[in-house]
């Protein structure tokens, strides 16, 4: 289901553009104030937000150095006429809105009348239009804000602009830019998106090497899921599509004079909501919210309000920690948002926030739902101590055959469960392992509190066992104490337990392997032999336009540490080859998750961070797991290439791998001192 967006209402829009005017200084300055050019990729978006509002069906990108160097974009929209082509470089020059009430109900992307100058004034802008129904067309250039060319010229209709040496004269803001992959993919994951909320129109990114994003109009929002991101990306994701008609509450009643003019034209409809797009099924679980993209009214923005509710949602089917995959489009009455909040235009307020958010959480959990009932043991493990029914006024909850009703009473369970279980505290919070120096991670600390006090007033100091020698406690070189270690056994088939002189340790499994490997692989990549495998089926992985542009950074990385890829297609990679030790259905988890990493980093790629979390990922894809059982000589094993290590202290990740309870704690907690 499509619902119509403002850029769809095609017909509408030349009436809608109007011709473009300076607004009045009263208007102006009820526009929320700031600079929007901040990167390459804030100048993709404004110009593309024109080109949409313009009613292009067709619009090109071309972009070069990440933007940097180069952004252009043609579209097959409305075009302007000479003197507006002229006038669009003013400040607060606008064709879309007229004075301070059109603000409360804005219809297009844009309504600012800023972007053009503010782009114009920090780059080299060349700008070729020409309307429809005009014979020729103008070119126009300005280089840092001034105007030097200006000229008839026969050109297809639409407009294309092209921005060249972006802050070329603000050498500060050119500084803050990042590298060009980052850029790239910043921009290529805003195409995508932008793509994404209109698939009945004609996309195109390319760089100078590369057709990053090719998608001609096809029938509907899965359908351009599959055309971006393939089979499996849309395998993953449930499709939802709710509507709600809007109450009257809260709308503003006209004034006693105009009550009867209305009446005789009937009241006015408070209109509905409308969303529609794709949630991530439960196994999907990302570190972080930047999968989530939410669209209002065609416009993408960052809200708290709907994040809320999506998190709201996906309590107790994902773990707190963790976040799904969402494309969301919601459509209200204009009237019911408010976009005049942020200068990039990126934050809503929305009038009727309760109901917006009980709409988005509701309609979100009766598509989880119909997908796939929570199982019992997820809700069981997931649950928040904190989690419980919220029902909020105007909340279309309500006990009954519908599936906001059987979310209920999973989350009431759930309560129930966490309640319960959270009574016995684990035992491991009756020691204290001192940390001197051993577990570097301060995190490890908190969890490990003081024996409790009762005790010692049970059991007094009877003097009857033999003194125990002094015990000298140096935290110093731990390569002694860790290959001195015997190993006991395991605690649940993922630690092990060890002693040695000093007292008591503890080894996670994972961890240390992971430590080990990591070392190892950093050794061997400095030796330029890493070990590799090659697939029996090479492994065919489809990427996003984001991920596509890392991968061309760091592919030679990947190489020197023992994959081997090919293009396959025009979004696909096919690994034939991939470092030792590491499964098939690992490996394919570990590119994703090492595209994204690196795509979201906001500084210039630095190879040797690059190659530290390459080793870091082959590491923990390729180390023993935790519950995994392991026979007396692979525990030794395992201590014994511990102790081999440069820093058997933390995991690459920076989490500790061993405890040790020392000699002089278990003494003083038997009152032997
Ligand atoms: P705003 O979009 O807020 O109105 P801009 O500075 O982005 O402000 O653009 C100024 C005006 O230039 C727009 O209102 C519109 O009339 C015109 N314009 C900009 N880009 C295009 C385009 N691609 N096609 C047609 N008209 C455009
Ligand atoms: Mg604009």
């Amino acid at each position: 289901m499509l619902c119509p967006l403002p850029s769809a209402k095609l017909g509408t829009y030349p009436q809608l553009m109007g011709r473009i005017h300076v607004l009045s200084e009263s208007v102006a300055n009820k526009i929320a104030a700031g600079e929007v050019v901040e990167r390459p990729a804030s100048v993709v978006k404004e110009l593309l937000e024109n080109s949409l509002d313009a009613g292009s069906t067709r619009i090109k990108i071309q972009v070069e150095a990440g933007g940097k160097k180069l952004i252009q974009i043609t579209d097959n929209g409305c075009g302007m006429v000479r003197d507006d082509a002229l006038l669009a470089f003013e400040r607060h020059a606008t064709s879309k809105i007229q004075n301070a009430e059109d603000l409360l109900g804005v219809a297009t992307l844009g309504f600012r009348g800023e972007a053009l100058p503010s782009i114009a004034s920090v780059s080299r802008l060349h700008l070729e239009t020409r309307a429809p129904d005009e014979d020729s067309g103008t070119v126009v250039e300005i280089n840092g804000g001034k105007i030097s060319k200006v000229e008839e010229a026969g050109l297809p209709a639409g407009t294309s602009i092209t921005i060249r040496d972006l802050f070329f004269n603000t050498p500060a803001r050119k500084k803050f830019l990042r590298a060009e992959s980052t850029e790239l993919s910043h921009i290529a994951s805003l195409v995508t998106h932008y793509a994404l909320a209109h698939p009945e129109k004609h996309f195109e990114l390319h760089s100078a090497t590369n057709a990053i994003l090719v998608a001609p109009p096809v029938a509907g929002s899965s359908e351009r899921v599959y055309q971006v991101f393939g089979k499996d990306v849309l395998d993953q994701l449930i499709p939802i599509a709710a509507v709600q008609p809007l109450a009257h509450v809260g709308l503003p009643q006209p004034p006693p004079w105009r009550r009867e003019e209305d009446e005789e034209q009937g009241p006015v409809e408070p209109g509905e909501m409308r969303v529609h797009g794709f949630v991530s099924k439960p196994e999907i679980q990302k570190l972080n919210r930047n999968s989530i993209y939410v669209f209002v009214n065609g416009r993408l923005i960052r809200d708290r309000l709907v994040q809320h509710a999506l998190i709201e949602a996906y309590r107790n089917i994902l773990p707190p920690t963790v976040y799904p995959v969402v494309l969301l489009f919601l459509e209200l009455p204009s009237g019911e948002v408010d976009v005049n909040v942020h200068p990039s235009k990126t934050e809503v307020r929305f009038r009727q926030q309760s109901v917006m958010h009980d709409f988005v959480r509701d309609s979100v959990r009766a598509a989880l739902m119909q997908a796939r009932p929570v199982p019992q043991f997820m809700t069981a493990i997931n649950a928040h101590p904190t989690a419980g029914p919220s029902l909020t006024p105007g909340s279309r909850s309500v006990p009954g055959d519908s599936a906001a009703s059987r979310t209920l009473s999973a989350a009431a369970e759930s309560q129930t469960f966490t309640l319960q279980a959270r009574v016995p505290p684990p035992i491991t919070e009756r020691f204290h392992f001192g940390v001197d120096g051993i577990a570097v991670d301060g995190n490890a600390a908190p969890s490990l509190v003081r024996a409790p006090q009762v005790v010692s007033e049970v059991i007094g100091d009877d003097n009857c066992a033999p003194p125990l020698p002094e015990e000298s406690e140096q935290p110093g070189d731990l390569t002694p104490s860790l290959a001195s270690l015997k190993p006991l056994g395991q605690i649940r088939d993922s630690f092990i337990l060890a002693v040695n002189h000093e007292g008591l340790w503890i080894v996670d499994q994972h961890v240390a392997h992971e430590r080990v490997l990591f070392e190892k692989v950093l050794k061997q990549r400095a030796a330029q032999k890493v070990d590799s495998q090659r697939l029996l089926m090479p492994l065919v992985l489809e990427l996003t336009p984001a991920q596509q542009a890392v991968f061309a950074e760091i592919s030679e990385e990947l190489n020197q540490n023992g994959f081997e890829a090919e293009p396959f297609g025009t979004r696909s990679v096919a690994i034939k080859v991939a470092p030792a030790g590491v499964e098939a259905p690992q490996i394919e988890h570990m590119l994703h998750e090492l595209l994204d990493q690196f795509s979201r980093e906001e500084q210039a790629l630095n190879m040797e961070k690059v190659r530290a979390r390459i080793a870091a990922s082959i590491a923990c894809h390729a180390a023993i797991k935790v519950n995994m059982p392991l026979q007396q000589n692979k525990l030794e094993w395992l201590l014994a290439e511990l102790a081999k290590t440069d820093c058997p202290m933390s995991c690459p990740h920076g989490r500790p791998v061993v405890l040790r309870y020392s000699m002089k704690d278990i003494q003083k907690a038997f009152k032997r001192i």
